[in-house]
């Protein structure tokens, strides 16, 4: 297939590398330019602007965030038009970023309008996950749509969820699994305080905890990235996580589900920046338990 790939951050990179190594011919665009470059040592198309990786058959986008989605795909001056006003009729835009229920909305209803089609495809997974094209997708669409565009999901993951024929469900349920990623980082982040001041080894009661009731992935990769006061380079930074949990207050709001503990990990989250850690991994939100505890380092 003809793809373009906008947004070669940290996730977008090893996608749009995969997309390449199952043989699809892949034009790539990036906002600053040596990201674009290392892919096109891997055997992609570069694009100078947005419209020129929107000549194929189907565009991802994988981007910050809202803003990011909202700048690329409708459109600026600099960017000599948006994916909306550039993609062919009948062409799909697979959007990736973990973005809001309404954007996600606001997308599916610009590209009808526009005669093209829309796919929300979010995933589970860290930049290793990525490389290795061992993401969990989750997926949402036109059930016609999501056929045609099965094979790149198989490109970039281990397995596809599909949830359902609105493509906001999957951004809703990206975000409820991302509250659910950080309040697992905090509550880790809590426990390991308290035994460390105890005088317990961390790595220690990270084994006994992932070798007893607790052996999800969840728990082994950011206990050890805690364990280990292993921050950076983050693999996700803390400013994407804490956008993370406001999405999720944003869509609680809109369906009137109230979220006490996502409103705890925004302000968690808050401590983190406003100390510094705005480009740290996600899981230094458990220095925030160890200052609390009075813990040096
Ligand atoms: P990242 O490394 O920070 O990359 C962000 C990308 O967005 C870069 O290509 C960046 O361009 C581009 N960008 C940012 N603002 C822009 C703007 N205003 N206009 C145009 N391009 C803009 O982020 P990431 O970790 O790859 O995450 C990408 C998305 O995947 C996010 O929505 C994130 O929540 C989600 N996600 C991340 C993970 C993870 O573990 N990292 C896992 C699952 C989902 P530049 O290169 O020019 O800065």
């Amino acid at each position: 297939m003809r793809i373009g790939f906008i947004g070669l951050g940290n996730m977008g990179a090893g996608m749009a590398a995969n997309l390449l190594k199952a043989g699809h011919e892949v034009t790539v665009y990036n906002r600053s330019r040596p990201k674009v470059d290392a892919l096109v040592a891997l055997g992609a198309a570069a694009a100078d602007t947005v419209a020129a990786a929107c000549t194929g058959d189907v565009v991802f986008t994988m981007l910050a965030d809202d803003a990011a989605v909202q700048h690329v795909a409708f459109g600026d001056v600099d960017l000599a038009g948006g994916i909306v006003d550039s993609l062919a009729p009948g062409a799909v835009h697979i959007s990736s970023s973990t973005i809001s229920v309404a954007l996600a909305k606001q997308l599916a209803r610009a590209h009808a309008d526009a005669g093209q089609l829309f796919v929300s495809a979010p995933v589970f997974g860290r930049p290793e996950a990525a490389a290795a094209a061992k993401l969990f997708v989750v997926a949402a669409g036109a059930g016609s749509t999501l056929e045609r565009v099965a094979p790149l999901f198989d490109a970039i993951g281990q397995q596809t969820f599909t949830v359902s024929d609105h493509p906001e469900a999957a951004n809703l349920v990206k975000l409820s699994g991302n509250f659910m990623i950080g309040s697992v980082i905090e509550s880790l982040g809590e426990a390991m305080a308290l035994v460390h001041k105890g005088g317990v080894d961390k790595h220690q009661y990270l084994d006994i905890l992932t070798s007893t009731l607790f052996g999800a992935p969840v728990y082994s990769t950011y206990g050890r990235l805690i364990a280990n006061g292993a921050f950076e380079p983050a693999g996700f930074a803390a400013r994407l996580g804490l956008k993370d949990i406001r999405l999720v207050l944003e869509a609680g709001d809109g369906l009137e589900v109230p979220l006490p503990v996502a409103s705890l990990l925004r302000d968690r989250f808050l401590a983190l920046l406003a100390s510094g850690g705005s480009e740290l991994d996600w899981s230094a939100l458990a220095t925030i338990s160890d200052r609390d505890a009075g813990i040096q380092g």
